[in-house]
Parts: structure tokens; sequence; C-alpha cells
């Protein structure tokens, strides 16, 4: 299955997803993207609903 990442929108099934971003569905590399590239994006994600509910 692997983990989906709602920033960089793929799924990275060797991604060790952190518990702390896991949960946020954020990858380990975009965990280290500016707090403010993640709003944008999640601003965005938003308007087009490409965020997975689960
Ligand atoms: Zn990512």
């Amino acid at each position: 299955m692997g983990h989906y990442c709602r920033i960089c929108a793929c799924n990275k099934p060797n991604e060790p997803f952190s518990g702390k971003w896991h949960k946020d569905h954020i990858c380990k590399e975009c965990s280290k993207k500016p707090k403010e590239e993640r709003c944008a994006i999640d601003q965005e994600n938003e308007i087009f609903g490409f965020i997975p509910l689960s």
C-alpha cells in the first residue's frame, strides 16, 4: 500500500513516514518544506478536492 503524501500527491511505499507527519499524510521530504509552502499546497488541494479522507 504505502503512504499517500498529500503535499507531493504521490504514494511512497518505501518512504518512512514519521509518526508526527504520517497522521497528516505528509512524507518526510515534504515535512522539511517551510510551513508556508505546505499550507499553500494544502489550500490548493482543498480547492481541487484532492485530499483523501483516509
Ligand atoms: Zn511528499
